[in-house]
């Protein structure tokens, strides 16, 4: 990161990586992709004043085009499949996904073994963080959000 200071200057030198790489962690754009009980249980409460994304560089978009993080709580239909993709593929890269919840990861406690549910978002898309529970607590969702930060930072942007 940035921690070394030039000798004898107010200086302090780092890689432009590392910097970005610090930047994007502390303002992930993210956009809610609600599809069941999820969205209502874990992911409304990001905005509210006790869990309060805003604190964290997180600002909600409506819009992948200026995303950096789908957050997908629910249960994802073959039907909304191709939907969920296009809107991923228009999100600009660096890009990141959250599956919250049984369903997103998996295809749910209860619908699992319906011919209707694709089994985990990760069969459409890629996921870089899976928070689990039926629904998970909105404190396990900010977790979720520090466990991307960390990846963020070790991914390493500019190679
Ligand atoms: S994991 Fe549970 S709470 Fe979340 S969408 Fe599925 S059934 Fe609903």
């Amino acid at each position: 990161m940035l921690q070394e200071q030039a000798p004898g200057t107010g200086l302090i030198l780092g890689k432009a990586g590392d910097l970005l790489n610090w930047s994007r962690k502390n303002s992930i754009w993210w956009m809610a992709f609600g599809l069941a009980c999820c969205a209502i249980e874990s992911l409304m409460c990001l905005n509210t004043a006790r869990f309060d994304m805003d604190r964290h560089g997180g600002l909600l978009r409506n819009t992948p085009r200026l995303s950096d993080l789908m957050l997908v709580a629910g249960t994802l239909t073959h039907k909304m499949a191709d939907i969920t993709e296009h809107l991923y593929e228009q999100m600009p890269e660096p890009r990141y996904v959250m599956a919250i919840g049984g369903c997103a990861i998996n295809g749910g406690p209860f619908y699992y073994d319906s011919y209707t549910v694709v089994r985990g978002v990760d069969k459409i898309i890629p996921v870089d963080v899976y928070v689990p529970g039926c629904p998970p607590r909105p404190e396990a969702v900010m977790f979720g959000i520090e466990q991307l930060k960390e990846k963020i930072i070790a991914r390493g942007m500019i190679e």
